[in-house]
């Protein structure tokens, strides 16, 4: 729980906190990650760390998977949908016309103000 006292126990001059294990090396292993461009990424990262799914390639920036056979972003493009299409899939037909009627009565209401 925050209590305001995020720094217990450190004054001011004080050293900070010596950790002798930090600089011991840490166990790491080599994830490679292609791109649809056929380049290959090596990254090295510690042994017990998932590895990301994806990794910008180094090369062109697209991003590389760990399956050569299979990168990221090949094909596989959503079909071109208009906003109106974005629309219906979030709101049903009953939303839509009960938010048209409100915009009508208020479009009214103004005009009626007059
Ligand atoms: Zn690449």
């Amino acid at each position: 729980m925050p209590n305001g006292n995020v720094i217990r126990g450190a004054r001011v001059g004080s050293a900070p906190p010596r950790h002798p294990e930090r600089h011991r090396p840490v166990p790491c292993r080599s994830v490679s990650y292609w791109c649809r461009n056929g380049h290959r990424t090596d990254i090295r990262i510690v042994a017990d760390v998932q590895a990301p799914t994806v990794w910008d390639c180094t090369r062109c920036g697209l991003p590389a998977g760990q399956d050569a056979q299979d990168p990221p972003g090949r094909a596989r493009a959503e079909p071109y949908k208009t906003h109106l299409a974005y629309v219906k899939e979030r709101r049903t037909d009953a939303e839509g016309e009960a938010i048209l009627a409100e915009a009508l009565a208020a479009l009214r209401h103004r005009r009626g103000a007059r």
